[in-house]
Order: C-alpha cells, then sequence, then structure tokens
C-alpha cells in the first residue's frame, strides 16, 4: 500500500517501458513560503510552481545535495528563484517590482532572459544549464531547457491557486529505447490533467484515474515540507566576501549591520564587535579570505 499524502513527491514508472514520472502535491510548504511575503496574487500562484518545479526535477537527481532553479527576466518578477534539496526541504522567493505586478501571464511577468538549473551536490563539482527563457508558462520554460542542454525528452504540468500546487513530470529515462508510440500515448494521457485535479487531488488517485489502464508502479513518497538552508555562519560568509571596510561602512551608518533572509525572513543582526570579531577571526586564518 502505498502512502499518500499533501507536501509529498511520488515517483512512478510505466513497467515495460522507458519512461517515468514524478507527481508532487503541496500545500503547507507553499503556504509557509507565501507567508513570509505579501506577493500580489499572479506571484503566489508563480511561486507554487516554481517550487513544485523544483521538487520535481530535485527528484530526478540521484545524489545528495540541492537543486535549484531560477528564472532571471527583464519583467516586473525579475528573479524567481526555487530550491529543493533531495530529502525534501523547499524553498522559494521572488523578486519583484512593486506596483506593476499585472495578470497572470508568465512571460507578461518574468520578460525575457535566462533560465538556469544549478545542482549542487555533495561532494561534487556544482552543475549548471542555462537557457534562454522560451514558452507561454513556467513548465513550458522548463521543456525547453531539457531539449537543449540534456535533449532529453521531458514534459512538464504545474498548477497553483496560490495556497496549494501541484505538477507531474514524465520523462524518457535516459538509455532506454526509443518508444515514440508509448511516450505520445502517455504524454496524451497526462494531458487531460485539469488544473483542479493537479491542486486538489490525492496524487496517487490522480495517477490511477490518469493512466488507469497503464501498468504502472508507485513508489513510496518523499515527504516535502518548507525549511530554510540559512544560518548566521552563512550569511558571516558572505560579509565577509564583501570585505571588511564595506561592511564596517554599513556599520558606521546604521549602528548594526542587519541581514534579512530572502526565503524566510530570519533576521541576522551584528553590531560592531561581531563585526571586528568576524574579521580578527579570519586575519587569524588568512586562507578563509580567498
Ligand atoms: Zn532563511
Amino acid at each position: 500500500m502505498i502512502e499518500s499524502a499533501r507536501d509529498s513527491c511520488h515517483r512512478f514508472i510505466f513497467d515495460d517501458s522507458g519512461i517515468r514520472g514524478q507527481i508532487v502535491s503541496l500545500s503547507s510548504s507553499v503556504k509557509i513560503a507565501l507567508e513570509h511575503k505579501n506577493y500580489p496574487a499572479p506571484l503566489s500562484s508563480l511561486l507554487g510552481q516554481a517550487m513544485t518545479a523544483a521538487a520535481l526535477l530535485a527528484d530526478t537527481i540521484k545524489m545528495e545535495g540541492s537543486l535549484i532553479l531560477q528564472v532571471q527576466g527583464d519583467g516586473p518578477a525579475h528573479t524567481l528563484v526555487a530550491q529543493a534539496t533531495d530529502d525534501g526541504d523547499l524553498r522559494g522567493m521572488i523578486h519583484y517590482t512593486e506596483g506593476v505586478i499585472e495578470g497572470n501571464d508568465f512571460r507578461g511577468l518574468v520578460g525575457d532572459g535566462k533560465l538556469v538549473l544549478t545542482i549542487d551536490a555533495s561532494g561534487s563539482e556544482r552543475y549548471q544549464g542555462v537557457v534562454a527563457i522560451e514558452g507561454g508558462s513556467l513548465a513550458e520554460a522548463i521543456e525547453f531547457y531539457f531539449d537543449q542542454s540534456e535533449q532529453l525528452p521531458t514534459r512538464v504540468w504545474l498548477s497553483s491557486s496560490g495556497q496549494r500546487a501541484g505538477g507531474i513530470m514524465l520523462q524518457k529515462i535516459p538509455g532506454e529505447n526509443e518508444e515514440r508510440f508509448r511516450w505520445d500515448h502517455l504524454v496524451a494521457l497526462t494531458h487531460t490533467v485539469t488544473d483542479t485535479e493537479l491542486i486538489e487531488l490525492d496524487p496517487v488517485d490522480l495517477i490511477q484515474r490518469l493512466y488507469h489502464q497503464e501498468s504502472v508502479t508507485i513508489y513510496q513518497p518523499v515527504m516535502l515540507r518548507f525549511r530554510c538552508g540559512c544560518s548566521r555562519g552563512k550569511i558571516e560568509s558572505v560579509l565577509l566576501q564583501l570585505g571588511q571596510s564595506e561592511i564596517e561602512q554599513i556599520a558606521e551608518n546604521s549602528g548594526e549591520v542587519s541581514v534579512e533572509c530572502e526565503f524566510c525572513n530570519q533576521k541576522y543582526d551584528f553590531d560592531a564587535v561581531d563585526i571586528s570579531a568576524l574579521f580578527r577571526a579570519t586575519t587569524a586564518v588568512p586562507e578563509l579570505r580567498q
């Protein structure tokens, strides 16, 4: 019996085929991400889709680490970031220009620019793939990424109501035989899914409903949650990169240096004593400053 729950990612595979899929259903993780910022409605929906996409993509990486999906464009929502780790931590945020967010049109929101996928796996080099933003939705932009940089047939369906989100990804398994007919058939079946079904339905029920005539194995889910990986130590290393004179200048002007995490609103304060201790510690260990 397969467990079924909100805030989860189930992997599934079509038996006797080289085609796999993932289904993600999000509720409280999106809600928590949205509580941290007062986003206009179209951006709440976009953030839910981006977090869903990051969770779908992270499940395809068979290693410890995290996947970061970034969309950087010249539209009013100019930076979109969603991150998912292999053990189910999710976070996301959007930088946008206040007062100019209108409509739900993806390209109207993000404009032209680039989509970047970064895989940060522990113990190996950071991998980054970059393509231009193409298509009329985030799902299409991700499909274009796989078409261009991985040349791996991939289809993505994303939906979000703001408080809830869901998505499905189908992908050919690398190295498996081409089964054009089967692929087209499964894409056509998945294409019948409605936004409401993606958002509202139990994920296992939805898989069974969509593929009831197929032989499909569904795996136990990875449970997902909003969790931000920020820490005082990580903020300290950012301050060190900015350099002592710049940080001391900020502290002099405002009395202290206060940094707020853009994902979870956690505040990190550094007073003059903290700052001098921070730079004194690294002066004693010069290799940390490289
Ligand atoms: Zn944080």
